[in-house]
Formats: structure tokens, sequence, C-alpha cells
């Protein structure tokens, strides 16, 4: 039974309930084997059935909001196979992408990345991780996958109380090559960021690509390219570009995702973005064309004021190395900072850069990441694309 405010939570769309929200368990509580429990309001109208985290402050996770369903395999299986038939309708041109993403297909704390045969799976409740075989056994039944590697490494595991843990489970080999936006793309499920790609930024690559095609960009900058998303794109549409990461492992990757597509020509810079944006302001670079894509600075709320002043020093210089009539495609991935928010700090670097920024598109994370109305968390990718006078 859950108190007034977890109530609204949920009837608002969110899928959390937090321990302190809970008043009680009836008639008793569950044994410590049981998977999920339905979920009730003071007056005792049902709200659904949740699965259960017993040692997380989030204590309990809407799967459904369906009076008395039964929540067993088959109703899981159900979800999974409508994950994918969404994809199916959804995602043209790309081999990979997000086939599950939590709670985003009423399947929280699993996300299962597709990258053409191979699978990288993450269970990051402990409800999740409790049907982790099942689930393995159910993708494989679904689409049935040449390799499956589960990256549950992530450190939100820990407060679920479980182990962090990644290896292969199915297959021979972590890496795939896989066909994105018409270019070829290698990819390593388990040695590469997150579960090999930033499969969000799939759609904005394309986009940034196609206004700079259009604004006539001839000279670009791709600051945080890990493995060449954006670099690619820029350089098919006929730019010359220098490339910025920090790891050299990803810079390698994006070397031969360079070669493989045609493009050996771009200029892979193994540099601190910081240290390079300052270094190229003062030498007076220009670019036609802009990208910053950074890490997720704001990890937590608490961390957003510092992570404010970074994305305003990236913002601010990268601003003056734009040429006038160029392209700015900024982007966060903290769902701490809200689009405004980014906004706002970019209208304070365009103030202090003096420049002049008319916003042409926000955009956000890929379809197949999808945002659910009245869950903000779901909401966390920004991609601002500007023209800078
Ligand atoms: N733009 C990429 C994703 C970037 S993820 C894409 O679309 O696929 C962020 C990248 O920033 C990572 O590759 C990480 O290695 C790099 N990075 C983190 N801190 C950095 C720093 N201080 N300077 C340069 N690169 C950094």
């Amino acid at each position: 039974m859950v108190n007034d405010r977890g109530a609204e939570r949920v009837r608002g769309g969110h899928p959390w309930i937090y321990g302190t929200d809970i008043l009680g368990w009836e008639p008793e509580p569950p044994a410590a084997a049981v998977l999920t429990a339905g979920v009730r309001d003071r007056r005792g109208h049902e709200l659904g059935t949740a699965d259960r985290s017993p040692q997380s402050k989030i204590q309990l996770r809407m799967l459904t909001r369906e009076a008395g369903a039964t929540v067993d395999r088959a109703f899981l299986q159900a979800r999974l196979a409508e994950a994918l038939a969404y994809r199916q309708k959804l995602v043209h041109d790309s081999e990979a992408y997000r086939l599950v993403s939590s709670e985003g297909d009423g399947l929280p704390g699993l996300i299962v990345d597709r990258y053409g045969d191979a699978l990288a799976l993450q269970t990051l409740s402990w409800a999740m991780a409790a049907r982790q075989a099942e689930i393995v056994e159910d993708l494989k039944a679904l689409v049935a996958p040449r390799t499956i590697v589960e990256r549950n490494e992530a450190r939100v595991r820990l407060q679920e109380g479980l182990e962090q843990r990644a290896g292969l489970i199915e297959g021979a080999t972590s890496t795939v090559e896989v066909q994105v936006n018409g270019l070829r793309l290698e990819m390593d499920l388990l040695g590469g960021q997150k579960t090999g790609g930033f499969l969000d930024q799939r759609e904005n690559w394309k986009a940034a690509a196609g206004y700079a095609q259009a604004l006539g960009c001839r000279k670009a900058l791709d600051v945080f390219t890990y493995q060449g998303g954006f670099a690619l794109h820029l350089a098919r549409a006929g730019a010359a570009v220098q490339a910025v990461d920090s790891s050299r492992t990803a810079l390698e990757v994006a070397e031969r995702n360079g070669e493989r597509n045609g493009f050996p020509a771009i200029d892979w810079v193994e540099a601190n973005a910081f240290d390079l944006l300052r270094d190229y302001d003062q030498r007076g670079e220009r670019f036609d064309c802009l990208v910053l894509d950074p890490p997720a600075f704001a990890k937590s709320r608490a961390a957003l004021k510092t992570a404010a002043a970074g994305y305003k020093e990236i913002n601010l210089r990268a601003l003056k190395l734009v040429a006038p009539g160029g392209l700015l495609v900024t982007c966060s991935c903290s769902h701490h900072l809200s689009e405004a928010h980014l906004l706002e700090i970019l209208a304070d670097a365009a103030r202090d850069a003096r420049r002049e920024v008319r916003v042409l598109e926000r955009r956000g994370q890929a379809a197949d990441h999808p945002v659910v109305l009245g869950f903000p968390e779901s909401a966390y990718l920004k991609c601002i694309v500007a023209a800078v006078q």
C-alpha cells in the first residue's frame, strides 16, 4: 500500500515507488524470492503490478497499470515482442538500435542493445537480474542472435544488491561491424563505452550532417568524437573533418571506421577537449561546423552547478571558434540538466562570446530510446542545432 504522494506519482505516469512512500504490505511482506507485488493506494484502489527491488531506495517499479494482470514469463515475452515490433516500425537505416529501453518499453531495469546479430544485455534491477537466464532464452527465440554479451558492470547494480560483471554469454567474439545510416561501423560490445556505441545519437549524426551540408560547411571539428559518429557523417557531407577525443582506444576504432568508409583524411586528434578548445581559441582557429558531445558532466543533481560551469566553458569556446554563418551542434546527455537549462547556458555563452545564435532545431535521443511522459528521467539526451552569426 502506498501513500498519497506515491499514488499520485504513479497516476501521473511515473513508474517508480520509493520505500518512503510505502505504508505497508498486505496481508504481509512478500517472501524474499517473490519478484513482483500488487500496488494499492490508501483507499484500496489497485494501481497495478510492480517489480520489487528489496534493497534499493526505489522499492517498486511499475510493470503494468492494469488491475489484476498476471505478470509471468508470457507477459514479459509479450513485452519483448512488442519492443521488437516497435523498432521494426520506427528504426530505419540501422542494424544497431536499442531493442529494449527499460521503462521506455515497460520493462524497468532491462536494456538490450542490438548490433545486427549481436545483443548487449543489461539487467539493472533486482527482479530483472533474477530473470536474466529466462530473458536470454526469450531473446534467442525472438531474434536468434549469434552473440550475446552482458554489460552488467553498471554501478546502479550495487544499489540493487547485485554484483558487477561483464562478459560473453553466447558466441565467440564481442566485436561486430554494423551498418548505420549507410556507414559500416565497428563496435565492440564488451570493450566499448556504453554497450559499444552511442546508439542514441544515431539520428543526430544524420541531422547534423544535413544541416552542415545545407550551410555549406567545409571545415568541421567534432569534439568528443568517440568512434567518429558525427565526424564520419560530416565527412560524408563533404567537410574536411578534425575529430577529438581523449580516448586512444576510441580513436583507433574511429580511424578504422574512417578508412573502412572511404574517409581516410579525417584528422583524429587525441587530446583533452578543454585544452584543445582553449588552444584553438588563442590561435584564432575557425571552423564552419563544430560538434560538442561531452560525457555526462552532471552525474547527480548535486553535481549540476559544477557541470553547468563545464558546459558553459566548452560552449563559450566553441562559439568563438565557429566562423560567422557556421553551425554549432551542442549536446548534453545529463538528464539532470534540462533542455531549458542547456539553452540558458548557451545563451550565456553567446552573450560572453558576443555571437548571435539562432536555434535551428532542438533534438533528443533516437526514437528507440523512448521518452515516457510523466517520467522525466527517461528524457536525457539534448542536441541543439544552431546557426552562429
Ligand atoms: N560523439 C560520440 C559520443 C561521445 S561520448 C558519438 O556520437 O558517438 C563522450 C566522449 O568524450 C567519450 O568518447 C570520451 O572518451 C570522451 N571524453 C571524455 N572526457 C574528455 C575530455 N576531457 N576530452 C576529450 N574527450 C573526452
